[in-house]
């Protein structure tokens, strides 16, 4: 058994240097560039740092408005390790899928469709990493019950219940560089959430024994 958990380590690879209150800023939702960059630039005076360079804001964002990023991303890793898994078998079989979805053989259950979302052109990597990627294909849970394709649909306006589970999940390119980089699947208050639980499951991840 564990004492109390140290996340600290986990924390400070995920900032990768970067303040928390700059971070969570260019990750939360932003509907018009002009006010957001004069916001970046007073929060970025805040935290003291000066190269706040990441401009390619998200108009629906990789984290709900009031989500506490700390707190999702040890949300997650505990997901990851109670299932027996690691975000590097995550990515990697991110990328296998990416590169061939359609003939991916997913786990019994789960299903591949076109990502029919409109996609905007490319994302880059809000950590500043020069990495983009763009809409690849949907991964759906089949006989998904009606709460959990309701849940999906909330997550749209960002009420997302995560005890109701997902749906469906949308993969980009720039999602396995998230995942090894930066250990993050987005907020589970936002549609791009790809939920790791979600993800160990269609890629048949969990711990074998
Ligand atoms: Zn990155």
């Amino acid at each position: 058994m564990h004492n109390q958990a140290d996340y600290s380590h986990l924390i400070e690879m995920l900032l990768g240097g970067i303040p928390l209150s700059v971070l969570e800023f260019r990750l939360r939702p932003h509907s018009n560039p002009e006010r957001t960059e004069r916001q970046a630039s007073k929060l970025a005076k805040k935290a003291k740092w000066h190269t706040n360079e990441f401009e390619d804001y998200s108009t629906k964002g990789f984290l709900g408005r009031n989500e506490s990023l700390t707190e999702l991303v040890i949300g997650d890793y505990k997901i990851i390790k109670k299932a027996g898994s690691t975000y590097l078998k995550i990515a990697d079989e991110l990328d296998k899928f990416i590169a061939t979805p359609y003939s991916y053989k997913l786990a019994s259950g789960y299903s591949v469709d076109e990502a029919i979302l409109i996609n905007a052109g490319v994302q880059s990597c809000p950590w500043g990493c020069d990495i983009f990627g763009g809409n690849i294909a949907v991964i759906r849970r089949d006989e998904s019950s009606f709460l959990s394709s309701f849940n999906d649909m909330l997550s749209y306006f960002g009420f997302s219940l995560p005890h109701l589970g997902r749906a469906s999940v949308l993969v980009t390119g720039l999602l396995p560089h998230l995942v090894r980089e930066h250990y993050f699947f987005e907020g589970r208050k936002t549609r791009y959430r790809a939920d790791p639980k979600f993800l160990i499951h269609a890629f048949n991840l969990e711990r074998n024994y």
